[in-house]
């Protein structure tokens, strides 16, 4: 019998994307770029280390936003119905110190994800990230275990994934990862999304 994987990316399919929401809550524009707008993730990172240091903020005020975020509407149902016909796991780039109160509420799924080096002050003095190439090497160590993945992601640090994974999905991408991703199924709601995996899998599964 084959078993399904679904692997998801976690923000901006389930979750806000945390730097956006920090940088509107401290006004500080830099912190707004995303791995949408800076594909390599440690200039992205490195940057925004800077940026908070030079603005003397560390994880305690980083924890103090995150703690008034909610999953995105309709991300719990969705995921609560995935799990029904997939084993799933959320492949992330962000760090379990800011993914923890917002796994909670969407009951705790299995999350591979990095990890902050905090200082004992409290400031982010640098991340170690879980492997390099984090998202494709998951469905690499997947497909070793003879797995079938379905994986569905957002953004630029998630097309190496849709390209390693069985089957690939993009959820509501920007236009211009839309237009050099092609290949891929482009949707943009959890409805949507819920079909695109139907289709994906190779199992006969109830809508
Ligand atoms: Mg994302």
């Amino acid at each position: 019998m084959v078993v399904e994987l679904a692997c998801l990316d976690l923000e901006g399919v389930l979750i806000p994307e945390i730097w956006i929401k920090f940088a509107e809550k401290t006004g500080i524009d830099a912190l707004k770029a995303t791995t949408r707008d800076i594909p390599d993730y440690d200039e992205l990172m490195t940057m925004r280390l800077r940026e908070l240091a030079k603005h003397r903020l560390g994880l305690k005020e980083i924890q103090q936003v995150i703690a008034t975020l909610s999953p995105l509407d309709g991300a719990g149902e969705f995921v609560d119905w995935l799990r029904e016909r997939f084993q799933v796991i959320i492949l992330s780039d962000t760090f379990y110190e800011f993914a923890g109160p917002l796994m909670k509420q969407l009951g705790y799924p299995t999350l591979l994800c990095h990890r902050l080096r905090v200082g004992a002050g409290g400031e982010i003095s640098g991340y170690d990230m879980r492997q390099a190439n984090p998202k494709r090497q998951a469905i690499v160590a997947f497909k070793s275990l003879y797995y079938r993945t379905i994986a569905a992601g957002d953004s630029y640090n998630d097309t190496t994934m849709l390209a390693e994974a069985d089957a690939g999905i993009l959820f509501k991408a920007p236009r211009n990862v839309i237009e050099q991703f092609p290949q891929y199924p482009a949707v943009h709601s959890y409805a949507e999304l819920r079909a695109a995996f139907l289709r994906a899998s190779v199992r006969d599964l109830s809508p």
